[in-house]
């Protein structure tokens, strides 16, 4: 959608082929963070940054032999694009404030300011065509149907505490129960569905075409060019020509089995968080036009995130990311199979799965079970399980998670060995008391703290297991985006065997292949690049010779 708007605002005619009958695919299920440093908006809000600091961050976490000079342009000019999109579109982005990178520690790094999130939009702008905007997974929505973002969160959960968070919480329910009178769910967008909706409406305000129910299927090469695209509609297959480029952007190879088997670690993981659509048709067309396959130095092929298994109304499986709600708080850890820790519990969910693997290599980890015990589920909940929940013998009984009333029972109910599970929470509670983790110094990040419980001493992420109930949780990994995908340059264009550019062809978004490498530095690794490259595609057409007529 980036690129279809900025062609178009470079006064190219645009048609965009959605496969689907709605707007947004993975996105708009997102958090909708941008990882951009040196953005206007955390430099406004006072973040001193500099392409030279976040460019050290990412040689030490992904190495610097300057194998990838989209990385160079990512850094140099991510912020001016994002300012260029907010000032000629409806595209509205806020600091986060702070937020750290993921891995703090590294020279670079930084706290605060590099992450930014789609401002709260009104979905009642779109009319009839909010309808278009793909939800947001359900596990996402209070009250069936209302959104809500981190800050509105805190707000909820503080909702005595202060007249200020009682307002905010009492106006976002009295919108949406209005809200609910008029549509099939709020209209006070957040996240990635703000982003989507953002998108979306400034398509409609410059008239962009978007079809729906186009899957595309096939590229036109002629001569050596990319000169259109065939799709498939329900009335047939449609050849589209094109005179300036194709920009593929069908959201990477998600769902598709033999590039899982290529790409990903082995076993491929079971579970995929990406829209059923995303079958990698733009990945697998480009491939068959000659264009080259990249899959970073990590050679995993995917950015992950821990998912437990929900049931959902209609009894199909749904899956909900532990990304920042429980994990890192005071009172849980992870176990493998055998029982015994295996990461840091806070580190990010990337790096937690990437944990998971390793520890797979020698100890069944797949699943892992975070286990914490009743008092931390009412104060933090677990997974779907939202704080304050007093009856967790309801989720019990769905089969969400396993509770013991003893550490033994517990165990034996997980098919783990008794007595290593019990060492391994006793020796946590040691820790806890102490306030230092001795083995994987869950606290001691940056990333750990702001994840954590500022008000447990004396560390936010260490407390107790030991009010029964006990309380387990399967997670399995799961990718939240493709890191492998189409070799680009620079200007989004895609590579062949030998590094040419093929000419008319563009990609972006998960079909491209991440230029982080299959790392991930920090809030917002896949949608800041999307946006960025998907502009620098547009514009890059917008430049080329007329091809066709
Ligand atoms: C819970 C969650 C939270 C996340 N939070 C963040 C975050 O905060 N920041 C971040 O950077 N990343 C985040 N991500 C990852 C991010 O959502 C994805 O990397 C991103 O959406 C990928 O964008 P895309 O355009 O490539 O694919 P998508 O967003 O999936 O869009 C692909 C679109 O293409 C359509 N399509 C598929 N095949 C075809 C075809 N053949 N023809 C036509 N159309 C087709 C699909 O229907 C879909 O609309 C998150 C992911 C999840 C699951």
């Amino acid at each position: 959608m980036t690129a279809g708007l900025v062609a178009s605002l470079d006064g190219l005619d645009v048609l965009i082929c959605e496969k689907s009958q709605q707007v947004g695919g993975t996105g708009s299920t997102s958090a909708g963070t941008l990882w951009i440093p040196g953005n206007s908006a955390g430099q406004a809000a006072g973040f001193a940054d500099s392409a030279a600091d976040a460019q050290s961050y990412l040689n030490a976490l992904i190495g610097d032999d300057g194998a990838d000079p989209r990385r160079d342009i990512f850094l140099s000019e991510g912020p001016g694009i994002i300012d260029d999109l907010t000032r000629r579109t409806a595209l509205d982005f806020v600091s986060c404030g702070h937020h750290p990178d993921y891995r703090n520690n590294l020279p670079g790094a930084a706290s605060s300011g590099r992450a930014i999130i789609p401002a709260p939009f009104d979905g009642r702008l779109l009319g009839k065509d909010f309808a278009r905007v793909r939800s947001p997974i359900d596990d996402y929505f209070l009250l069936g149907g209302m959104m809500v973002g981190k800050v509105d969160i805190e707000r909820l959960l503080g909702r005595y505490q202060s007249m200020e968070n009682f307002v905010h919480s009492a106006r976002l329910v009295l919108r949406y129960l209005a809200d609910r009178m008029r549509h099939a769910r709020g209209t006070r967008l957040v996240m990635g569905n703000a982003l989507v909706a953002q998108l979306y409406y400034s398509l409609k305000k410059n008239q962009v075409p978007v079809m729906f129910g186009t899957a595309f299927k096939e590229l036109v090469v002629e001569a050596g060019r990319v000169t259109g695209a065939i799709v498939s509609t329900d009335s047939g297959s449609v050849r589209i020509g094109a005179r300036k480029g194709v920009v593929l952007a069908t959201g990477g190879f998600a769902h598709n089995p033999r590039f899982r088997t290529i790409f990903m670690p082995d076993p491929p993981p079971i579970h995929s968080m990406a829209v059923p659509e995303n079958l990698g048709e733009g990945v697998e067309a480009a491939e068959r036009a000659g264009a080259r396959l990249d899959a970073g130095r990590a050679q995993r092929g995917g950015l992950w995130s821990p998912v437990s298994l929900t049931r959902r109304k209609d009894g199909s499986t749904g899956l909900y990311p532990h990304i920042l709600l429980d994990r890192a708080k005071p009172g849980l850890i992870a176990v493998n199979g055998v029982g015994r820790r295996f990461v840091n519990e806070g580190a990010s969910y990337h790096d937690f799965v990437e944990a998971m693997y390793r520890s797979n290599e020698t100890e069944p980890t797949i699943p892992a079970w975070l286990i914490c015990d009743t008092a931390f589920v009412r104060k933090y909940g677990l997974g779907v399980i939202h704080p304050g929940t007093r009856n967790v013998r309801k989720f019990e009984k769905s089969g969400y998670v396993v509770c013991g009333d003893r550490i033994d029972g517990l165990a034996r109910k997980l098919n783990i060995d008794a007595g290593t599970l019990a060492q391994t929470i006793a020796r946590h509670n040691r820790f806890a008391a102490k306030g230092v983790d001795e083995d994987f110094g869950k606290g001691e990040t940056e990333l750990n703290r702001f994840n954590g419980d500022p008000d447990n001493r004396p560390n936010p992420c260490l407390a107790p297991i030991d009010s029964p109930p006990f309380i387990a949780v399967a997670v399995w990994p799961a990718e939240i985006a493709c890191s492998a995908g189409l070799a680009t340059n620079g200007d989004a264009q895609v590579l062949d065997a030998g590094d040419r550019p093929v000419d008319g062809l563009y990609a972006c978004g998960n079909d491209m292949a991440s230029i982080m490498a299959g790392h991930y530095p920090g809030p917002g690794t896949t949608l800041g690049p999307a946006l960025v490259f998907g502009y620098r595609a547009a514009r890059h057409a917008a430049r080329a010779g007329d091809a066709v007529t």
